[in-house]
């Protein structure tokens, strides 16, 4: 038996009798999972069977006031979630005609579904094959497979979501990511896990190299990672560049003033375009004498900005070179903001004029 059967056996046997599992309904299971991210099961059950009697249909959801959700939704706190519930109903109503996409990319623009959610409702309403991340699937793969970084630090759930996808039971995805939430509620537990009675026991990892006092590592308050960076500025007229780069840390997909790290960087993803690094020894870019911090998630960053205006031919020439690598487009100076939509755009405009 593979480790994904041997889970699937086990949850067959010890699931719990829990209501919102007994009918493979997207509503119901939406509702389940946004209580429950607050709410452990046995408190959230009455209040659940409540809420699903007053409104027993999405439509019943949408044609409510926020008043009755909200006197609806009391005893759960966290008000936010239960507008965003109503909201995303009536979403759901006025776009699909009141059932659920079954495309994690559409699932993802209703209000208030982040991607555990829409993976969740995915796999267990529709059995598609998207895996679940929440913290007991993440103690329990940290444990599985020896994550021994910290499971709250900025990569961690990128990394352990290839994890999870890896690990996902393609044949049953909706049954295998239950086993795995129900596994770290009932078996692997944060403090002495019941390793005896775990059906991964000769699976995992963890348990075998007798690691289970160290993993899952979670600090808390990790320091914020500190950088360097450096914005080009390159000029010619009125006009200023642009690039695109495929494969960039942050600013995904976006048109971006030319920017590089210095120093030793933490992974690949940080290191941008060979042809911009080799481009800003350039001897005629001039460093500028004022610097900004920026913050983005866990990263502190120092900018330095570098400005060189160029000729036609120059720009021709430079543009040529870069093209190898990366997108670029000319745009009006006055225009900085639209085309390249980040704080960062303002913040080193405001040190260049
Ligand atoms: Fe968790 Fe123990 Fe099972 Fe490993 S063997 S997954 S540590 S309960």
């Amino acid at each position: 038996m593979t480790p994904q059967e041997k889970l699937h056996s086990w949850f067959l046997l010890n699931q719990r009798d829990l209501p919102f599992r007994k009918k493979k309904q997207a509503y119901s299971i939406w509702v389940s999972e946004v209580m429950l991210q607050q709410t452990r099961v046995a408190a959230m059950l009455p209040l659940y069977e409540n809420f699903m009697t007053r409104f027993p249909t999405l439509e019943d959801l949408a044609r409510s006031t926020e008043e009755e959700v909200l006197s609806a939704w009391k005893g759960l706190g966290y008000y936010t979630r239960a507008r965003n519930v109503r909201k995303a109903a009536i979403y759901l109503v006025q776009n699909f005609n009141g059932s659920f996409p079954k495309n994690l990319e559409e699932v993802l623009k209703i209000p208030g579904i982040g991607p555990y959610t829409a993976r969740a409702i995915l796999s267990i309403a529709y059995d598609l094959p998207h895996a679940v991340l929440d913290g007991n699937v993440k103690r329990v793969l940290s444990r599985l497979f020896v994550y021994e970084k910290n499971i709250l630090g900025s990569s961690a759930d990128k990394e352990l979501q290839v994890l999870a996808d890896k690990f996902l039971n393609l044949k049953f995805p909706g049954d295998h990511n239950q086993a795995m939430m129900e596994l770290g509620a009932t078996v692997c537990l944060p403090e002495n896990p019941k390793c005896l009675l775990c059906p991964l026991q000769s699976d995992c990892r963890g348990l075998a190299e007798n690691l289970l006092d160290k993993i899952p590592l979670r600090i808390k308050d990790e320091k914020k990672l500190k950088l360097v960076g450096h914005f080009l500025w390159w000029e010619k007229g009125d006009e200023i560049l642009l690039i695109q780069e495929k494969r960039p840390r942050f600013l995904k997909g976006m048109f971006v003033l030319p920017y590089y790290f210095e120093g030793e960087l933490p992974s690949e993803e940080y290191q941008s375009a060979e042809t911009i690094q080799n481009l800003s020894n350039r001897k005629s870019l001039t460093k500028l004498s004022k610097s900004f911090s920026h913050t983005i998630t866990h990263h502190k960053f120092q900018f330095w900005i570098h400005r060189e205006s160029l000729s036609e031919k120059e720009a021709d020439h430079l543009v040529s070179v870069m093209r190898k690598e990366v997108e670029c487009k000319w745009v009006k100076k006055e225009n900085l903001e639209n085309e390249f939509p980040s704080s960062l755009a303002a913040k080193v405009k405001k040190i260049i004029s």
